[in-house]
């Protein structure tokens, strides 16, 4: 399979699951998960109308940002550590995984120097997983709420990384748990605070996860295949 013809599966996917769901296909922004794919996969995922890249490794933004610049939008999903962020932060549209204070003060710092404002989602580890990074549900309002008033970010959302499971369905749950979650925060009206993004659902269980709200999903494999980390 080509990966037009996977572009062509995974659409196909996604409109029936709107359609199921009752939902707008414009409510849902495809992420393109090129992590550790070349340049070539990027190339011919943009001919396909491919808009939005996610990638989790900062010098992997900063060497493909260099050939594509704004020809996408970039989204950063992987774990962030503070020191980095200095090198993408005029470079991605969204950071998906903000998970601590620091890291979200550094965010708006740097970006308050490059003179430039960065959509920030919070990961929550809805599952409470030991190996998942983010933020506990119970601790999701108050850290927004400490967050919300810091300067060039906007707090668009939230995002969690579901477990991996052989059957969809078994993250139904935490992907209604996650919106849930968004629906009570929008409600307290903070300043700063949109909640109109939920990024949740990859390869495995995006169909669930936008009969269950998503607005992003992020996938890879469908439309890539196979990554390979041992050839990077
Ligand atoms: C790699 C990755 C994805 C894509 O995973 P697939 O199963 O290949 O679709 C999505 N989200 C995050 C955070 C990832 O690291």
């Amino acid at each position: 399979m080509s990966i037009k013809d996977n572009l062509d599966v995974v659409t196909d996917k996604i409109n029936r699951a709107c359609k199921k769901a009752n939902r707008n296909l414009e409510d849902i922004t495809l992420i393109a998960v090129t992590k550790t794919k070349p340049i070539e996969d990027m190339e011919a995922a943009l001919e396909y109308g491919v808009l939005n890249v996610g990638e989790n490794k900062v010098q992997e933004i900063r060497d493909k940002y260099e050939v594509f610049e704004n020809k996408f939008k970039w989204h950063m999903i992987g774990h962030l550590q503070t020191n980095k962020v200095k090198y993408i932060v005029d470079k991605v549209d969204f950071i998906h995984s903000v998970d601590s204070i620091k890291l979200a003060k550094m965010i708006s710092k740097e970006a308050s120097k490059k003179g430039c404002e960065v959509n920030i989602l919070v990961q929550i580890n809805i599952a409470e997983e030991d190996s998942k990074y983010g933020i506990s549900q119970s601790d999701a309002e108050e850290f927004i709420r400490d967050i919300s008033i810091l300067p060039n970010i906007k707090i668009r959302g939230l995002m969690t990384v579901a477990p991996y499971v052989d059957d969809p369905e078994d993250n139904r749950l935490v992907f209604r748990k996650l919106r849930e979650i968004c629906v009570d925060i929008k409600q307290k009206n903070i300043d700063n605070v949109y909640m109109d993004v939920l990024s949740m659902g990859m390869t495995n269980d995006y169909e669930v996860a936008i009969e269950e709200g998503s607005t992003m999903v992020r996938i890879g494999t469908a439309i890539f295949g196979k990554r390979n980390y041992a050839k990077g």
